[in-house]
């Protein structure tokens, strides 16, 4: 080859270390930098970095060498926050992507435990080998007592001094100022206390120590009834990861909170100290110092909510997902993703086990056991001499209660024979407050929340209407602010409180209480009364979905659901699913101990499946039906869904963008959008809302797909534009 002329051989450019940052902001991409020579930096490193005017905060996310010309800004600085564990990173990085996240957004949220300054060092002083030289009375005091280091405020306390005399001895280097310990995350101890397996627990124990043994990627499905002892049996693959490796880490993924103190407790005395708790309650400064204790591998056993999956773990060798069907695995606001999924993808993707535990798995976890995805260790039957309930259906057509009440006579009747025998009843409801809708018996008037299309739920124990979706509250009128009628508005349907007046009035000597997320608002209310349940201080416990799960209330013997048809109105995809494992969760919680529990149910539609299957107890019969009306429709788990929800102050321009982007739909096989249609509630707040739904195969890219669809057609900046990607609320 002929060699080119002088004028076109470029100088040999020296290559230079680069970086790629994503700065914590909406941005789809990450940045490059120049790293100063001086800078030793690694891949995690928080950094600032100019961006425009402004200097940004970042993560160091590639390092490279290049000498590609370009023009790059240096990086600013680096900042003293733990490193990012690269595996912790790469995972979050990933999620943003699934989730069409921009990167920055993503990682903001995973890092906003940093926001909070680190704690300050405490500082202690202790007495030095120094013969104090004439010491004042009170100087002479504190010096006696300064023999181990205390804080100047101890000292100056325990000597009945100001703090001012500490800091005077210091000047006089009669007193030494020395750091305390920092408080440390006790480790936990795998051989603490071993708990003696039943038969089929010891079991389910060896298979799932079968699974471990084979080291990689194991995801189990630990399926038992509720009371047959799965705690007790994940607890064993807790003990067996932390021993086999004294670095590794564990999370233990519980639904709720109120759930999380009773789990607590249990794993407190397996393994000799508290496990590390996060969840909504903690503090900033507590976050601060969990993050910091996760990212040093000091905490090792983490019990928490969804977003305790965002934890910048080192050598996290084990998930456990409890209660793995629960709707609340799913984050709905901000970046809306499913814990639960994003957890197995975890395990998979660092080659770790994750079990998912429940009585009643979710249809997309059951199939996969079902085809062999996932290993299906199964609990038969409840621990100890405990039975399952007997559950029976109540037609309402033939026994509708007296107008103006709302339990049956067979349920009354029940109910009188279980106080009689001095045994607990549980009347589940999962509605909150009065009533759910209060309208106006002159006009016809329906309250609705401000500009939002939800209505208003009448409490009456704070007299006030109430709109549970925007939080809007407001004194009860008296006069109907339609038409002005005075005393007209009337509460219509039941909730919780209605249930507890109707008690009052039947059994006026039974001592009912409410358990909803009204009445314990947070860990200590709700011990506070699941204490008093267990003390036999309540006869009739009137309860939401917050009593359904988790609690064992031994002398508790029926349950009474009020109506059991509520979760299967409003039609969406899970909704039979959802209310078949909540009413079984609710009637699995009689008869816990030695004494039969017996569960009513209350439906106007005992011919439909879910109603059929409970009674039947088949929980069987009733996954075969769903999963085939799902299969027809290739509806999760048999497809995938992905949904694009917008809103706007503006209906016209709404609707403009919403027909412009039904228009940009890419024509691609095996996928379907659709929509546009009006958003069941279709105002919230004063925005407007449209959604569409994307239904794909399940072999097809659905990201990709709504990826090159959103970006093909810019919205307006007045439009938001909100993406879901398995989508559980279609509200
Ligand atoms: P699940 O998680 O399946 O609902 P749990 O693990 O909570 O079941 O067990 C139900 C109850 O039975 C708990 O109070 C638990 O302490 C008790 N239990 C279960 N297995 C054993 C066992 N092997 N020895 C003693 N108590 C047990």
């Amino acid at each position: 080859m002929d060699s080119p002329p002088d004028s076109l051989i470029e100088a040999p450019a020296v290559a230079t270390r680069r970086a790629k940052v994503v700065v914590l902001a909406p941005m789809d991409t990450a940045l490059d930098y120049l790293i100063p020579d001086d800078f030793d930096l690694s891949v995690g490193d928080h950094v600032w970095v100019p961006l425009g005017h402004a200097k940004v905060r970042g993560v160091v996310v590639e390092l490279y060498d290049s000498a590609e010309a370009a023009k790059l800004k240096p990086v600013a600085a680096r900042i003293d926050d733990p490193r990012v564990p690269e595996a912790s990173l790469r995972f979050w990085l990933w999620a943003a992507a699934w989730t069409l996240t921009a990167p920055g957004t993503f990682l903001k949220g995973c890092l906003q435990a940093l926001k909070t300054p680190k704690a300050q060092a405490r500082h202690g002083y202790v007495r030095r080998e120094v013969e104090a030289l004439k010491p004042t009375a009170k100087q002479a005091r504190v010096l006696e007592l300064a023999v181990l280091p205390l804080t100047a405020a101890e000292l100056a306390q325990a000597a009945g001094v100001t703090p001012g005399v500490v800091q005077t001895l210091e000047k006089k280097g009669w007193l030494e100022k020395v750091e305390l310990s920092r408080e440390g995350f006790a480790a936990p101890d795998p051989d603490h206390k071993t708990p003696s397996l039943n038969a089929d627990q010891g079991a389910a124990d060896r298979l799932l120590q079968n699974e471990w043994e084979r080291q990689g990627f194991a995801p189990v499905l630990l399926d038992g009834v509720t009371g047959s002892g799965k705690t007790e049996v994940y607890l064993e693959s807790v003990a067996r990861a932390l021993r086999d490796d004294p670095t590794a880490q564990v999370l233990v993924l519980l639904p709720e909170i109120a759930l999380t103190t009773a789990v607590m407790g249990r794993l407190q005395s397996r393994f000799g100290v508290p496990p590390v708790q996060w969840h909504s309650a903690v503090s900033a400064s507590q976050r601060r110092r969990i993050w910091d204790g996760v990212a040093s591998g000091e905490a090792r056993l983490i019990v928490g909510a969804r977003s305790a999956l965002f934890l910048p773990y080192t050598n996290l060798k084990l998930i456990v997902i409890d209660e793995e069907h629960d709707g609340s695995y799913k984050q709905e606001e901000g970046v809306r993703y499913q814990a639960r999924d994003l957890a197995v993808m975890r395990a998979h993707r660092d080659g770790f086990m994750v079990v998912l535990a429940s009585a009643t798995p979710s249809l997309e976890t059951l199939t996969n056991a079902q085809k062999g995805r996932y290993q299906w260790v199964r609990l038969e039957s409840r621990h100890g001499t405990a039975q399952l309930p007997d559950i029976a259906l109540i037609d309402m057509k033939t026994h509708p209660p007296e107008k103006g009440f709302w339990l049956s006579d067979p349920l009354v009747g029940e109910i009188l024979a279980t106080l009689q025998r001095r045994e607990q009843v549980l009347l589940f409801l999962n509605r909150r407050g009065y009533a759910p809708l209060v309208l106006c018996r002159a006009c016809g008037e329906r309250m609705t929340s401000p500009k939002t299309d939800s209505w208003l739920v009448e409490h009456k124990s704070t007299g006030r209407l109430v709109c549970h979706l925007t939080g809007f509250s407001m004194k009860k009128p008296d006069r109907c602010p339609h038409c002005g009628a005075l005393e007209s508005l009337t509460a219509i349907g039941p909730g919780v409180e209605r249930i507890l007046e109707e008690v009052h009035e039947r059994f006026p000597q039974a001592r009912a209480e409410i358990f909803s997320s009204d009445t314990t608002p947070d860990a200590d209310s709700s011990a506070a009364l699941i204490k008093r349940v267990e003390n036999h201080e309540i006869d009739i416990l009137i309860a939401t979905q917050a009593a359904a799960k988790g609690h064992n209330f031994l002398n508790l013997t029926l349950v009474g659901i009020v109506d059991a048809d509520l979760g299967l109105k409003g039609g969406d995809l899970r909704a039979a699913e959802r209310t078949f494992q909540l009413l079984a969760q609710a009637t699995g919680r009689a008869g816990r101990a030695t004494k039969p529990g017996r569960a009513l149910l209350q439906t106007y539609t005992p011919e439909h499946p879910v109603m059929q299957a409970l009674q039947a107890q088949d929980r069987e019969a009733f996954y075969a039906y769903e999963q085939m009306s799902r299969d027809i429709a290739r509806f999760p788990p048999f497809g995938r869904l992905g949904a694009v929800i917008l809103s706007a102050k503006d209906n016209g321009l709404l609707n403009r963008y919403a027909r412009e982007l039904a228009l940009a739909i890419p024509n691609t096989e095996g996928i379907d959008v659709y929509g546009p249609a009006d958003a069941p509630l279709s105002l919230v707040r004063g925005m407007w809302r449209k959604r569409f739904l994307v239904r794909a195969d399940r072999n097809r890219d659905l990201q990709g797909f709504m990826n090159a669809w959103l970006k093909s057609l810019k919205a307006p900046n007045a439009v938001r534009v909100v993406t879901d990607i398995e989508p559980y609320s279609f509200l």
